[in-house]
């Protein structure tokens, strides 16, 4: 569904954050990105998604399709038509408007109709957010966000939904529920799945296949199973020795 071949991505015209960047996103998949603070998976994400720019960023070499189709030169919305939807770092929410104006925002490539029908859906998965609906996005919880980042990518109505750190500085009862829900998403709903996680121990278990990044290359790959294994992973990410 989404091949990344050999990206070389550039900030500033100088710092190469990414080099050499490969690896692959079957359809029907949850796949993860592993790495520490700075290895370059959040820059993949946003190579994905055409989010680069804002920050001087660019990819310089290098291949990325998806379905097919080369996304290197295309702008954000194209993208997201295209059916790829990113959950952003930091949810990046409009904290002075409610809740549902947030999600509203996501839907900005479809029909009213079309939005209050996936509205409907988002408040199934995430019945808190059917509670909170009228209430502003900025006084809600660290994990309430983040639900609210999630729907807000979902009315996009990607086939492939990329998260970043959607664990981060969140209560561990939430990213229960955050992590049920993504996997719901997966099992029940058909979405393919690309996570961003530093969270290694919840990634691989999560997770049918994850690719592990240092100093923006991919150093190792395998299945859940296979790098729950793995003795570097355990020393190194997972803190098993
Ligand atoms: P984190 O978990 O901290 O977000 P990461 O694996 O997602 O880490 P990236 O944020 O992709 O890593 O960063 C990869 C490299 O690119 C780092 O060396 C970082 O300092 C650099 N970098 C990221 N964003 C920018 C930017 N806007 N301008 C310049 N350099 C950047």
């Amino acid at each position: 569904m989404l091949e990344v071949e050999n990206i070389q991505v550039v900030y500033d015209n100088a710092i190469e954050a990414l080099r050499n960047t490969s690896f692959q996103v079957e359809p029907g998949s949850i796949t993860a990105l592993l790495g520490s603070n700075g290895a370059g998976k959040s820059t993949v994400l946003k190579s994905i998604s055409g989010t680069l720019y804002p920050e001087n960023g660019r990819v310089r070499s290098g291949i990325i399709r998806f379905d097919g189709q080369e996304l290197a030169q295309l702008m954000p919305d194209v993208i997201v038509r295209l059916g790829i939807a990113q959950v952003p770092e930091g949810r990046r929410l409009f904290i002075e408007l409610t809740v549902e104006e947030n999600l509203l925002i996501g839907g900005y490539t479809r029909s009213r109709g079309e939005c209050t029908e996936t509205l409907e859906e988002i408040y199934e998965l995430f019945p808190r957010l059917r509670e909170k609906r009228g209430a502003v996005a900025g006084y809600l919880s660290g994990g309430e966000q983040q639900m609210v980042a999630i729907g807000r990518a979902l009315m996009a109505r990607p086939k492939l939904l990329m998260l970043d750190e959607p664990s981060l500085g969140i209560a561990p009862v939430i990213v229960r529920d955050i992590y049920k829900a993504i996997v719901e998403l997966n099992r029940s709903r058909g979405m393919t799945i690309l996570l961003v996680e530093q969270d290694a121990a919840l990634a691989i278990k999560t997770a049918g296949y994850a690719y592990v990044m240092e100093n923006g290359r991919v150093v190792l790959d395998g299945s859940g199973e296979d790098l729950s294994k793995n003795e570097d992973i355990r020393e190194f990410y997972l803190g098993l020795g």
